[in-house]
């Protein structure tokens, strides 16, 4: 086992120590997944858009929707965006992914999130917040009376930066040209940046900004709440209920007020 893949591993236990402490901290706060199902029963068709659909729905239902976003979008669907960020190199970031993450969730979704980039595991499999991290937001997903499916999931940069980091500026900028086409096809109605990054790129802070958490803004249009990253809450879970108003804003913007 090389250096990296042993730190990969300390890390994954780490982390999966924190989701187990952090899950059993939750008990009574966060309903299980199963629970929200029941409440978004014959919602639309759902498509994980995470890899290059067969599907022509999903070409087709973006589009729509980008129509009625402006003059960016142009139409883009989906589906190709993600066919050209497999083989994009445009930062440098593509020299070390396994395969770039475009997102997973509903084309169609009236909520989405996004993150900062993938992890180890993101960039394995292909798909944004598989890890502990995203464990977690599935059950705040949850806890918000949303199936995870029933959300579109993200990330400012679509290819894994070396060892975690944040993304630099200039690579953010590049993968703009997939994130705002991206978000112009969905056309949420509400968004959640999830950790500064995330808020950063969207406009929501100034870098370095104080401040910035449980804020309404907007991107293009589109109401945006930003919020601590869950990977952040792992770490840090007396800061969960403060989230937690965060996604209650959201929810009340979205017409669903009750929560959990
Ligand atoms: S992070 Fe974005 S811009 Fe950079 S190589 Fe990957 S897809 Fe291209």
């Amino acid at each position: 086992m090389d250096e990296e893949t042993r730190r990969e591993w300390g890390a994954l236990v780490a982390d999966v120590r924190e989701l187990l402490r952090y899950e059993e901290d939750l008990r009574g706060f966060l309903p299980e997944a199963g629970d929200a199902a029941q409440h978004r029963a014959g919602a639309d068709a759902q498509r994980d858009v995470g890899l290059p659909s067969q599907d022509p729905s999903v070409q087709r239902a973006s589009t729509q929707r980008a129509s009625t976003q402006g003059p960016s979008s142009q139409g883009v669907s989906l589906e190709i965006l993600t066919t050209e960020a497999a083989s994009c190199t445009d930062c440098a970031l593509h020299r070390g992914r396994t395969r770039s993450v475009f997102a997973r969730g509903s084309a169609t979704a009236d909520l989405v999130f996004v993150g900062e980039g993938p992890g180890f595991h993101e960039d394995q499999q292909g798909r944004p917040f598989v890890g502990p991290a995203g464990k977690l937001l599935d059950r705040m997903i949850s806890a918000m009376k949303f199936r995870p499916e029933d959300v579109y999931i993200c990330n400012i940069v679509k290819c894994r930066p070396p060892q975690n980091r944040t993304p630099v500026p200039a690579e953010a900028e590049a993968c703009a040209r997939f994130l705002v086409p991206q978000l112009e096809a969905v056309a949420p109605r509400a968004m959640v940046a999830l950790g500064r990054c995330a808020a950063e790129n969207l406009g929501q802070t100034e870098p370095g900004g104080r401040g910035w958490r449980g804020r309404w803004g907007s991107f293009r249009g589109i109401p945006v709440m930003s919020t601590y990253h869950p990977a952040f809450l792992l770490r840090s879970p007396q800061f969960k209920r403060a989230v937690w108003e965060d996604l209650q804003s959201v929810m009340a913007r979205l017409g669903n007020p009750e929560g959990a």
